[in-house]
């Protein structure tokens, strides 16, 4: 079963935990995040690493230019075309839609609806295991093993995870993404209304797999 599929909501809204869900659904589906591809070339200082890292610091968009052509390329693969994607993180603006029209057709959209107090609590508290991506939170969701203050063993992969927040994850920059999301979901709501199907993120990780099949449309 092909997909052509968009995540949207807020940060925080659990986007990339939703994707894994979908994706023991719909194992070969493509997951392409945007914030995780700008942190791979943040880490390995590429070009389009340094021309995003100004931008990511303050919590602000990185230009259409430079996120569209990335996307592209991601776009542009075999296995894309095989067996369809879930856009995590794009389109974020207008204009990141109007071009994304013109590369692929979507099925559907997806949006994550979540409270701004919940938000808070997952980006504060989120961390990621830098062996194999797997992600939780300190309060809501710590790996299953503690091995000390702060410290976990992954529940996936088995290694070690210390609680250790993503740059961007913190309170102010963490207003300034939640403006800018407003500000910008209305008319990229209205854009893809005919395909827009809203879900209750608050507690997505209880949903079935039927729950979830349903809401993908499957
Ligand atoms: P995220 O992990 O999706 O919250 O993204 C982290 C950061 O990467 C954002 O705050 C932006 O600076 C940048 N970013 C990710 N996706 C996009 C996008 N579609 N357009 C512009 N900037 C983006």
């Amino acid at each position: 079963m092909k997909r052509n599929i968009i995540l949207f909501g807020p940060p925080g809204a659990g986007k990339g935990t939703f994707s894994g869900q979908i994706l023991k659904i719909l194992p070969d589906i493509v997951h392409i995040s945007t914030g995780d591809l700008f942190r791979y070339n943040l880490k390995n200082n590429t070009p389009i690493g340094l021309k995003a890292k100004e931008y990511m610091d303050k919590g602000a968009l990185v230009p259409d230019e430079v996120v569209i052509e990335m996307v592209r390329d991601k776009l542009n693969t075999e296995e894309v075309k095989n067996n369809g994607y879930i856009l995590d993180g794009f389109p974020r603006t207008l204009k990141q839609a109007e071009a994304l029209s013109k590369m692929t057709k979507v099925d559907l959209l997806l949006l994550l609806e979540v409270s701004r107090d919940i938000i808070m609590k997952r980006i504060l508290g989120r961390f990621g295991c830098k062996k194999c991506g797997s992600i939780y939170n300190k309060w809501t969701l710590p790996p299953k093993e503690k091995l000390g203050d702060d410290k976990w063993k992954c529940d996936k992969c088995g290694s070690d995870v210390v609680f250790e927040q993503r740059a961007d994850d913190n309170e102010d920059t963490l207003n300034n993404r939640l403006d800018v999301y407003e500000e910008n979901a209305k008319p990229l709501l209205e854009y893809y209304k005919n395909i827009t199907k809203a879900i209750n993120a608050e507690n997505t990780l209880k949903m079935t797999d039927d729950d979830i099949k349903k809401a993908l449309e499957i």
